[in-house]
């Protein structure tokens, strides 16, 4: 999850998650707090219904690493101490609850065969594409490609969440509307829609993203990868929901995400690859391996 200046406490800057954060808005209504679907979300949608809207920019500058970029991302998270937007303390915190966790599962993911077949149509407005059906779905919701900031009406609100556009980001990251569609239809079918079956107010925070931001190797831009959090949910609650999602869905990448900075609150990282899934499950926190690169496992570190 992408990191912006947040509030200032104490004299000290402070990271926020942009879909969490107070400093994105529509029409100066916040419609990053996707965390309370059943609470803002309507005056996030009343804002973005709105006959004309702006939305104001934030500043990335930091993002969560999948993969084992251990390196860079101590470097990036070293200047943001420096920069008074982290603190060292938060960090510490962090690495110590990492070596100190609540309880460790270190089992394997299940290996659950997927399906691989994607039969998305794009439509002409990417934005409007079809991607599962109510029909087809285990939680019976119509699942759309939306970009956040073009959701225009509180009909059809499920979607796949992200403010960037498809049919422009898609290209520049190297990938076709096309490809990045069919990722996200796998991605919903296979991962995503199962988890909102089982756990009805999951949501995502963020999936589809501009290349370049964050970890070279990530997912992200190439819509197999999802972030998702879990409405009213405490920081405790997403171990044993990692713990479920290992166990029942089929996936490349589960990440139990956690952190002490900005928010606070965890995220659950999962994607999903048609041409070969790794089944390897990490927990993070503050956007490296709690552990070491490349060490496997659920680890609870809500204590943090
Ligand atoms: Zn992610």
């Amino acid at each position: 999850m992408p990191y912006i200046v947040g509030a200032t406490a104490h004299g000290v800057k402070h990271v926020a998650d942009v879909f969490h954060s107070e400093n994105v808005f529509i029409n100066h209504v916040p419609v990053a707090l996707w965390l309370d679907p059943e609470g803002s979300e309507a005056a996030a949608y009343a804002a973005i219904s709105a006959p004309t809207y702006s939305v104001e920019s934030v500043t990335v500058l930091a993002l969560e690493g999948e993969t084992s970029a251990d390196l860079s991302v101590a470097s990036t998270q070293q200047a943001l101490i420096e920069a008074g937007v982290i603190s060292q303390a938060e960090v510490a915190a962090g690495n110590n609850a990492g070596a100190n966790p609540n309880a460790s599962d270190t089992a394997q993911g299940s290996g659950i065969i997927g399906v691989n077949t994607a039969t998305v149509t794009v439509s002409g407005n990417v934005d409007e594409t079809l991607l599962l059906s109510a029909s087809q779905a285990a939680s019976g919701i119509d699942y759309y490609v939306r970009t956040v900031t073009k959701q225009v009406s509180q009909t059809n609100r499920n979607g796949v969440i992200f403010p960037y556009d498809v049919a422009t980001v898609a290209p520049a990251n190297g990938y076709t509307a096309q490809e990045v569609c069919e990722n996200l239809e796998l991605l919903v079918k296979n991962c995503f829609d199962p988890i909102k079956a089982q756990y009805p107010k999951a949501f995502m925070t963020c999936s589809f993203r501009a290349a370049g931001r964050g970890s070279p190797s990530s997912q992200h831009p190439k819509g197999q990868a999802c972030d998702i959090q879990f409405a009213g949910a405490s920081k405790s609650d997403y171990f044993p929901i990692a713990q479920w999602i290992r166990d029942n869905v089929s996936f490349d990448q589960l990440i139990l995400e956690y952190k002490t900075t900005g928010s606070g609150m965890p995220w659950i990282h999962v994607s999903y690859n048609k041409a070969g899934n790794r089944n390897q499950v990490f927990t993070f926190m503050n956007d490296r391996n709690c552990k070491a690169p490349g060490v496997t496992g659920l680890y609870d570190l809500s204590n943090a």
